[in-house]
């Protein structure tokens, strides 16, 4: 239920998420976070990406949050996408990129029809970094443009730096390189940085210029993330973005109960009592859960050396093989080498989507496997876990560093480069099953060095609990950002 009387009631902000899970998911936990502070929320997506929402959204208006979620019909063909592709996840190909932007550039007009109709007047509109035309839509009604980064401060501070020094250009591919004016010392190589800063990616270069051009001239920024996360990296990025930077994370914690978590973001594969069956037939902190997210490809190639590697572990495991990368090949290996069988006293695989939030909060799972994607480290975060760190492609070499260097709570399985989206089937073995197995040892391991990890580990868990807390500063800079749109709405209706 929203707060009663809050003073923010008259107040409506327009949610507008990329189509992608790792940037919807997070924007829907801040619809239900804002709606409980007492505005209306509205989210406008297309029907692919508000049904994979549908039931997060219903459950919080139900609970009497004025919470809701409209659609826009997504135009693929126009935009020259096959029907029904209406989101990252769901393209048959890198190349088909360019179209989906394009079809984003569409929306454009839908949107602005649905707005002039909107009760109440919006007061704001939040849209994810990618919707660039927001920064026009917000001029035209009038109202301030909040963007969404959906990254960390750590990361977003490590662009800024790299594109203004331009310190990677002269340096071989695989050399590291120091990156300047950070608060600790942060070495990369040219080969780890996401295509977003690297030079070698030219064919999207013109709308990473957009994106950074259109996120410099927002009113503010909101973050998921929180200011005890990374309190030197908050501090400095905003002498470079300005005071307007709201840390509102881990926006995850949200979601407190059982339902909410089973299907959040997605229809679950697993149902959810087997789910917890298997987990609490486990003992404390025995299991180490795999998940590279929702984007990446793993070759088969790749999967089966996984496989080997965490059989040899002789560890308790659940591993998510997400739809897009079990194959005739991966299918037919399982099933000759009778894989499953084999290690059915610990490991269970799920194939298609996992209820992560639900999986990472059982006492069972002491350990994560994770591609360092910002939304699953700081659930791994959150849950107070461990991780080994597995990076493959955008900003989650950044984010590995943050985990391994700065927070001290992962141990890398050895990834010396990003994947390109499209080549990873020709890329084949980067990581191999002893890469594997080591890793997972010196995760899982008794020794000093391990428990000095978990409880690191543990304590941040704690302390982000607490930042979502009433009075806690994720909470506080919630009601900072909130008030400030009141302000601005102040001035607008009285100008
Ligand atoms: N996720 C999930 N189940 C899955 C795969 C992913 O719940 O089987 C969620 C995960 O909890 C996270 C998001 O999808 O919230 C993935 O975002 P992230 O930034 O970690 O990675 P991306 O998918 O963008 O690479």
């Amino acid at each position: 239920m929203a707060s009663s009387s809050s003073g923010y009631e008259s107040l409506h902000f327009v949610l507008l998420p990329h189509l992608a899970h790792g940037h919807s998911i997070p924007m829907m936990d801040m619809a239900r976070l804002l709606a409980r502070r007492g505005p209306t929320v509205t989210v406008i997506t297309t029907h692919l990406n508000a049904v994979r929402s549908q039931s997060t959204i219903d459950r919080a208006a139900t609970s009497g949050l004025k919470v809701r979620l409209l659609e826009v019909p997504f135009p693929s063909s126009e935009a020259g996408l096959p029907e029904g592709c209406e989101s990252m996840d769901s393209l048959p190909n890198r190349d088909l990129l360019k179209n989906l932007l394009l079809g984003i550039r569409m929306l454009r007009e839908p949107v602005e029809e649905l707005f002039g109709q909107l009760q109440p007047r919006p007061s704001c509109v939040i849209a994810d970094k990618n919707i660039m035309w927001a920064h026009e839509t917000a001029g035209k009604f009038g109202i301030p443009r909040i963007v969404f980064d959906g990254t960390s401060c750590f990361s977003l501070l490590c662009t800024h730096r790299i594109v203004e020094s331009k310190v990677y250009e002269t340096v071989p591919e695989a050399e590291p390189f120091v990156v300047p004016g950070l608060p600790d010392r942060i070495a990369l190589t040219r080969a780890q940085l996401p295509g977003a800063v690297n030079i070698g990616q030219t064919d999207t270069k013109d709308v990473r210029d957009e994106i950074r051009s259109k996120e410099l001239a927002a009113y503010g920024v909101v973050a998921n993330t929180f200011e005890e996360l990374e309190p030197a990296y908050v501090e400095e990025f905003r002498k470079v973005r300005g005071r307007r930077l709201w840390c509102i994370g881990p926006v995850s914690l949200s979601n407190t109960k059982n339902s909410s978590k089973i299907d959040r973001g997605n229809k679950s594969a697993i149902d959810e009592s087997l789910c917890l069956e298997w987990l609490d037939s486990r003992n404390p902190s025995s299991v180490l859960y795999i998940c590279f997210g929702s984007l990446c490809h793993v070759s088969a190639s790749q999967l089966i050396e996984l496989a080997l590697g965490l059989e040899s572990s002789n560890r308790s495991f659940m591993w998510v093989i997400k739809k897009g990368d079990y194959s005739e090949e991966l299918e037919n290996w399982f099933a000759e080498e009778k894989y499953e069988e084999r290690v059915k006293d610990r490991g269970i695989i799920i194939r298609g989507w996992a209820p992560q939030v639900l999986i990472l909060s059982h006492s069972a799972v002491g350990g994560f496997m994770t591609h360092c994607g910002w939304n699953s480290t700081l659930e791994g975060v959150s849950a107070g876990v461990p991780m080994i760190t597995w990076p493959m492609f955008a900003e989650q070499f950044y984010n590995e560093k943050l985990i391994v260097q700065v927070i001290g709570t992962g141990v890398r399985v050895g990834v010396e480069r990003c994947m390109n989206w499209g080549e990873e089937d020709k890329v084949g073995v980067l990581v191999r099953r002893e890469d594997v197995r080591r890793a997972i040892e010196k995760l899982m391991d008794e020794g000093k060095e391990s428990d000095e990890r978990r409880r690191r580990a543990r304590k941040l868990g704690e302390v982000a609990e607490r930042a979502v807390e009433g009075g806690g500063s994720s909470y506080s800079n919630m009601n900072l950002m909130i008030q400030h749109v009141k302000e601005k709405d102040k001035e607008m209706t009285t100008s």
